[in-house]
């Protein structure tokens, strides 16, 4: 379990020791994510964690990923690129059920063996778009829709004259 552990894509930290801050450039090749893009090239992080208290620690960081994807209306290929920075409170998983600050940019995971790719996946996966579409107005371009849009004008033309 610990030798998995230690491979290079699933890195694992102690956070109950060590030295504080920790600074890392990740790089990723690949994601265990469902129900997202393909991942094209890798995903990069600029990350910090710091310590803050005994059973606090803070991450910041950057992440950037670049995913192909389908558009959801016209079943094009497209590119879904993701670059957003997270700012978020890390606490021992033991603590999730008694915490009651009601803090909800929380992440909780085992801090002896912390894998730092699992709150990068968890936070790309909060940050992909729900709505996947290669344009804005790709729905409203499709060719029978202008039809649809004139009849209300013409029903109600109906009844004015
Ligand atoms: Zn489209």
């Amino acid at each position: 379990m610990f030798l998995k552990n230690m491979s290079r894509e699933n890195k694992t930290l102690n956070l109950r020791e060590g030295a504080f801050p920790i600074k890392m450039n990740l790089i990723f090749n690949e994601t265990s994510l469902k129900d997202i893009g393909q991942l094209k090239d890798s995903i990069t992080g600029d990350i910090e964690i710091s310590l803050i208290s005994k059973d606090l620690f803070r991450f910041e960081g950057t992440v950037r990923a670049i995913f192909i994807d389908q558009c959801q209306s016209c079943l094009k290929d497209i590119q879904v690129g993701l670059n957003f920075s997270s700012n978020l409170a890390i606490k021992d998983e033991t603590l999730m059920m008694e915490d009651n600050s009601n803090q909800d940019q929380t992440h909780y995971q085992n801090l002896e063996y912390f894998n730092i790719k699992q709150l990068i996946e968890e936070e790309i996966s909060l940050s992909y778009p729900n709505i996947v579409k290669c344009e804005e107005e790709c729905m409203e371009n499709r060719p029978n829709t202008g039809k649809e849009k004139n009849l209300p004008f013409k029903k109600i033309r109906d009844l004015i004259d």
